[in-house]
């Protein structure tokens, strides 16, 4: 077990700067909140931050970081709270404990492989700082060094959740080292069998292989030195889990596992490179067939060696790979490039280059005397363009930064998008335009026949999704444009005596739509509804000129003036959805009216005299009337000028009401001469009875006039 002077010592030793207080003060805090608490092993609890903080001290931390190693658990296992730990250690190190914090509380579990990567980004992403990622991976390595203690199932759990989040993201981060424990670890519990038969077999020959290594290491370097050439030779076991991994790839046995020991010779330049693979093939036989070289034709994009295989000092065969720095430096990069493609196949570029940045970032702090100069400023976003969010299924899923539950629900399914009225997060309930925050469970709530509505798409933030909307909204518009495009191309024809659909039995509509440039007989009508074609134009090319005149001029069918009004578009008959009243001129009942065809919005109903209706391109304008019967309530507003006298507005208001008629606003000011005028906004159900509101009002003493105001 390590001690707080050790770690204390360790941190001068790489920064005698370093402010050491701050460490001991953690410690006093963390050994003062856990007392009592004890692991599973039975040993204080204590000793858990320390190996912690130990292990960030080999990375070589700052003492922030070792002091948030120290405190990482405090926030969740013990009573501290937030501001305690803000009073005493500052705004830093609250927030880095707050993250370690908040990344332990969300867990991969043993969910699908293929979504880890996803996983890890997610964790980046709720670090917000780096080194509450180096904390969170030290804390890693220190449970998983004593998971012996835990139940199968966590162990499972922890095993594989290690296996696929954590190892890859030491891996990603170049620290190669907590890599492969992490892996080797992990293996040991999840696969026990084949881990002690691969290390028992590893074992007998250990010695062996060490002393083996060495003696190549010593040929190579006398070899070089008699040649001048300046490199560095060096050879490796490989971890257990990557002779596994090998086995199984290659489906071979222990026995035929040749690269144990990995040979690696790098040095300055390409000519040395290959100076180099000469003096291995005069100091040992080369294999035929096995000598690759990826500097003439790189393998990958990014990575470029010299490999080669040779019948080693004792038979054996040895395989060496030969670089520059550079090519290193660039293969470090690559071989993980191309790891994260075989496993996932999902990884981008950009994210690429953000972990090769991150490792940069390590190298270089590894190089500075006092890490905490640098470290300080490390206050990275990870990832500032995305946001990972949970399913209700556990599934792990990625969206732009800013994305709302509407997102979320289309990101599953179409369906799910198109009912969706409500969402909650963590269990609570969000609005719809709900920013959805890193880590969140999102659920989202339905309701069957809701549609999309087009305020949506002011707040969508995925192509998906906004286009799912835009297609539904399209859908509807295109059925109602079709509905409303027959019923027009319908009276048209009903005037000249014919039928729609005889003609389209004939092929003629089909016919038309190709003339008018339509690719069917649904679009053209589409087209009509939507006012880009006019009925008339489509008619021009069903029915032949002389036919029209033919049929027209036929006393034998007269086209009886009822008739025309009733297959006229009439406000019922189209239906509410697309009918609108202007605001402009507010017909009601018993105006004369015409209907305008807005793009896309259905018909207008104007008053026939209307401004702006007059303005209008006729082509797109409709004869429509007012449906027999009782039709809906509109709103009409009068204009009443009266004497300024007390009591006349509740007399005007009362006959208003006399007649049954509902008032919505009323207003009523006082102008010169001692005069006042009123509007009233009105709910009339038509001209009748507005005209009878009038002739009351008109009745009362002080009125002066009263009329419809039409502005
Ligand atoms: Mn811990």
């Amino acid at each position: 077990m390590i001690r707080i002077h050790e770690i204390t010592d360790q941190v001068l030793h790489y920064n005698p700067q370093a402010d050491v207080d701050l460490i001991r003060k953690a410690y006093v805090f963390s050994a003062k909140v856990h007392r009592g608490q004890t692991r599973l092993s039975g040993e204080p609890y204590l000793i858990h931050p320390l190996e912690v903080a130990g292990l960030l001290t080999q990375l070589r931390m700052d003492a922030t970081t070792i002091a948030c190693g120290l405190l990482h658990d405090t926030l969740e296992d013990t009573l501290t709270t937030r501001e305690e730990l803000l009073e005493l250690f500052g705004k830093d190190i609250t927030e880095m404990v707050d993250g370690v914090t908040k990344i332990s509380k969300v867990s991969f579990g043993s969910k699908k492989s293929s979504q880890a990567e996803t996983f890890r980004k997610m964790i980046l992403a709720m670090a917000k700082d780096l080194r509450v990622i180096l904390v969170k991976l030290a804390d890693r390595v220190h449970n998983i060094r004593t998971l012996e203690f835990l139940s199968n199932l966590k162990q499972n759990e922890m095993a594989q959740e290690t296996m696929d989040v954590y190892a890859p993201l030491a891996g990603r981060l170049g620290i190669y080292w907590m890599k492969t424990e992490l892996e080797d670890l992990s293996f040991k519990y999840s696969r026990p069998n084949i881990y002690y038969r691969i290390s028992e077999q590893l074992a007998q020959g250990r010695k062996e292989r060490e002393r083996y290594i060495e003696e190549v290491i010593r040929v190579v370097n006398r070899r070089l030195a008699e040649n001048r050439i300046t490199a560095q030779v060096n050879g490796r076991m490989k971890n257990i889990y990557s002779i596994y991994r090998k086995m199984e790839t290659q489906g071979i046995e222990f026995e035929q596992v040749h690269d144990l020991i990995a040979f690696r010779i790098i040095t300055s330049t390409i000519k040395e490179c290959y100076e180099i693979l000469g003096l291995i093939h005069s100091l040992w036989k080369p294999v035929p067939g096995k000598i690759k070289d990826y500097i003439a034709m790189p393998k990958a994009i990014l990575y470029q060696s010299l490999h080669t295989t040779v019948i080693g000092p004792y038979g054996e065969r040895v395989e060496i790979q030969i670089r520059t720095e550079e090519m290193h430096r660039v293969a470090e990069e690559g071989v993980a490039a191309h790891w994260r493609y075989k496993e996932t196949g999902e990884i981008t570029e950009k994210d690429g280059q953000k972990f090769a940045w991150l490792r940069q970032l390590l190298e270089w702090q590894k190089e500075l005397v006092d890490p905490s100069e640098f470290m300080e400023s490390v206050r990275v976003d990870l990832f500032p363009d995305e946001v990972y969010v949970f399913t209700p299924k556990g599934d792990v899923r990625e969206f732009p930064r800013g994305a709302t539950p509407v997102d979320f629900a289309y990101s599953i399914h179409t369906e799910l998008g198109n009912t969706c009225v409500g969402a909650k997060a963590n269990g609570r309930i969000v609005p719809l335009t709900y920013k959805m925050q890193n880590g969140d469970r999102v659920e989202i709530l339905t309701q069957s026949g809701h549609r999309p509505s087009k305020d949506w798409l002011k707040f969508v933030r995925t192509s998906q999704a906004r286009n799912k909307i835009r297609q539904f909204i399209r859908r509807v518009e295109m059925t109602e444009s079709q509905l409303l495009g027959q019923k027009l191309l319908e009276r048209e024809i009903s005037h000249l005596g014919q039928n729609l659909g005889r003609l389209e039995k004939q092929g003629k509509l089909e016919a038309a739509a190709k003339a008018l440039n339509y690719k069917d007989v649904p679009s053209l009508l589409a087209g009509i509804g939507y006012g880009k074609t006019s009925a008339l134009k489509a008619v021009g090319h069903l029915i032949p000129e002389d036919k029209k005149a033919e049929e027209t001029a036929a006393p034998a069918r007269p086209r009886p003036e009822s008739q025309a009004v009733s297959s006229a578009v009439s406000l019922k008959g189209v239906g509410n959805v697309f009918v609108r009243f202007a605001k402009c001129c507010h017909p009601i009942p018993g105006d004369p009216i015409l209907g305008f065809i807005t793009r896309g919005r259905g018909v207008t109903i104007h008053s026939h005299d209307c401004p702006r209706v007059l303005d209008s391109d006729p082509e797109r304008r409709v004869e429509v009337n007012w449906d027999a019967g009782p039709g809906e309530i509109l709103t009409v507003r009068i204009r009443v000028l009266c004497v300024d006298e007390p009591g006349l507005l509740a007399a005007i208001s009362r006959s208003i009401s006399a007649e049954k008629v509902n008032i919505q606003k009323a207003t009523i000011r006082s102008i010169p001469d001692r005069k006042a005028s009123g509007t009233f906004e009105i709910q009339v159900e038509g001209t009748a009875q507005l005209n009878a509101v009038i002739k009351s009002i008109e009745k009362l003493e002080g009125v002066i006039s009263v009329g419809r105001d039409r502005r």
